[in-house]
């Protein structure tokens, strides 16, 4: 069995950027993370980067297979295209609880507990860090265990919708897997010929209150972070005294504002990510490795 994706994170990988030929980037290891962290309070950043090693797939990293990000004007607009959304998304499912927190994940919770790390502002809709035991995250892009109408904006748990879709495919789930088709081919080649074949036939939900269309409470590519909870992000920057961001690029504003609020205000900014990110210029140490083993060993040193 290949490793479960938990279902369907907001794929924003086709968005282009480079750093500007000028910047100036601060590359260290672990022990300079360290001394610029050690004695003050964190809030952490986090991205795929930190779920990787979970088994959840970084479509950003090198080698892994271009993919096309799903827009939130497609999931509204196209018939077809939300019914091949909803059956990959029902297999993926099926999948969720194969996946699990990673020693990232567990460090960031223990650093918590400890009262180092104030919180954890999160890209990822895995839910992962709640599972390692974190108390504070805020779910930036949503969470995938819970589903919305766009209509009356009744909030739905993804499990009782997956009875509902049950209901209306009966062996659906069964059938795709039984062809060869594994749970990474859905997540990862939404677009091959013959799993669309294979979802034509699906029949998706609308909302069993008003008829509404329903959409996974998730943050997609062209949908803004609900006011809210941007703000309750920024409130928990500005709780700590310095910002620690672990495994992701920085490809989108998203994330990438908390950083340049941080560097602004002139809190300490620590980048962990294997490959470039946007935040490079800004960080006060940047450190080019995996987030798991970092993560490890930053905290044996705070
Ligand atoms: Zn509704």
């Amino acid at each position: 069995m290949q490793p479960a994706a938990r279902p369907l994170a907001p794929t924003y990988q086709d968005r282009r950027w480079e750093l500007p030929p000028d910047a100036v980037v601060r590359h260290g290891n672990v022990d300079d993370a360290a001394r610029v962290l050690e004695s003050r309070t964190l809030t952490v950043l986090t991205g795929a980067g930190i779920s990787t090693d979970s088994g959840i797939p970084d479509y950003r990293s090198p080698d892994s297979p271009p993919r096309n990000p799903m827009t939130y004007q497609q999931f509204v607009g196209d018939d077809g295209f939300r019914r091949h959304y909803w059956a990959r998304n029902h297999v993926g499912w099926q999948h969720v609880h194969r996946t699990h927190p990673n020693a990232g994940h567990r460090v960031l919770a223990d650093l918590e507990r400890r009262g180092v790390v104030r919180g954890v502002i999160t890209q990822n809709v895995d839910l992962l860090h709640e599972d390692a035991g974190s108390r504070t995250v805020i779910d930036l892009h949503g969470r995938y265990d819970r589903v919305i109408c766009l209509q009356c904006s009744r909030v739905i748990s993804r499990a009782h919708l997956a009875e509902r879709l049950d209901a209306l495919n009966p062996g659906f789930v069964e059938s795709v897997l039984d062809g060869g088709t594994t749970v990474a081919d859905i997540e990862v080649a939404p677009d091959a010929d013959a799993v669309i074949e294979r979802t034509s036939h699906f029949r998706p939900a609308d909302c069993e209150f008003c008829g509404g269309v329903l959409k996974p409470e998730i943050v997609y590519f062209g949908e803004n972070v609900p006011r809210e909870r941007v703000r309750q992000a920024f409130e928990l920057v500005d709780s700590a005294d310095a910002l620690l961001v672990a495994g992701t690029s920085l490809t989108v504003m998203s994330g990438l504002r908390f950083v340049r609020h941080a560097a602004k205000a002139g809190m300490p900014v620590v980048v962990v990510n294997r490959g470039e990110t946007r935040g490079d210029p800004l960080a006060t140490v940047k450190v080019d490795a995996g987030v798991t083993e970092t993560l490890t060993a930053l905290a044996e040193r705070l």
